[in-house]
């Protein structure tokens, strides 16, 4: 049964992959949405149409995750146009080309630490300010898509995005002992390889293949098969759930 006022979630990172994958899913659940994307103007603008055939209230909210004034105004125009948030899942994340730490450049490492980390320090600030009931919120969740790479390290190949990924885990954990006495739940995913853009943004398109011979389960992660996960996580059916990491990976 659906409850009288929907949630109402922000999804960073929406336009596409997981993000959209979890859009998908949670405005069949009954969530109006927030999209969140930074270029994919088009690909926003279709998901919102498709996800408003399904009665849900649907806005489309570029910002660029990593700017703050950005971010302020992205959460202020949802305040204004769908009113209070209850989640928040922070999604939206970038590689660099395949290099070692000895060649990376100190830009390299900024852009990757500023859209992983800071975006999601950015959008979870101004979640807590809405949602907490310190703040006067109604409580919440919010879910930090972090990555196997967090715990393998991806040497010769990112270990600035797995170290990014690294500092997401510690967030995660921290953030929700701080808010959990305030109605905010916070919990975290660890994907493994999953089917999506990513991969070929980074110029690792290639590599796959062989990565995948050395899955266990011997195939690529869909990113519905995330969508379920964060889908739980938000849900009152995680209701005693604070804090946790859940790794999605196929045995990786
Ligand atoms: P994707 O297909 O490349 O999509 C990334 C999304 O993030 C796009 O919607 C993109 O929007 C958005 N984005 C990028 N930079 C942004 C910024 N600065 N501000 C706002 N939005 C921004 O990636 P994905 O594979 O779905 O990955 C989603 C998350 O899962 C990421 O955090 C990633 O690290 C994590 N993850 C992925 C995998 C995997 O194998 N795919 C594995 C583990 C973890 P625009 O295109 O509009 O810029």
């Amino acid at each position: 049964m659906q409850a009288l006022t929907p949630p109402l979630t922000l999804i960073t990172g929406a336009s596409r992959g997981i993000g959209a994958a979890t859009a998908r899913l949670l405005a069949a659940r009954g969530h109006d949405l927030a999209l969140n994307y930074r270029r994919e103007a088009a690909a926003a603008q279709a998901l919102a149409e498709e996800l408003r055939q399904l009665g849900r209230r649907v806005i489309c909210v570029p910002a660029d995750v990593g700017d703050e004034a950005e971010v302020q105004q992205m959460f202020e125009r949802i305040d204004a146009e769908l009113g209070c948030l209850t989640g928040l899942v922070n999604n939206a994340g970038i590689v660099a080309p395949a290099v070692r730490v000895d060649e990376m450049s100190v830009a390299r490492i900024e852009a990757v630490f500023r859209v992983n980390v800071l975006g999601s320090f950015l959008c979870a600030k101004q979640a807590i300010l809405r949602m907490s009931r310190r703040h006067g919120g109604p409580g919440g969740a919010i879910v930090n898509v972090s990555s196997r790479a967090a715990q393998l390290g991806s040497p010769g190949i990112y270990v600035d995005y797995s170290a990014s990924k690294g500092a997401i885990d510690s967030f995660t954990i921290g953030l929700a002992r701080e808010v959990i006495g305030e109605g905010i739940r916070v919990n975290g995913v660890r994907p493994g390889i999953i089917d999506t853009e990513i991969h070929a943004s980074g110029g690792m398109a290639d590599r796959i293949p062989e990565a995948v011979a050395g899955l266990p389960i011997q195939r690529l992660g869909r990113a519905d098969e995330i969508a379920e996960a964060i889908a739980w996580l938000l849900s009152d059916a995680a209701s005693y759930t604070v804090g946790a990491m859940l790794d999605i990976g196929g045995g990786r």
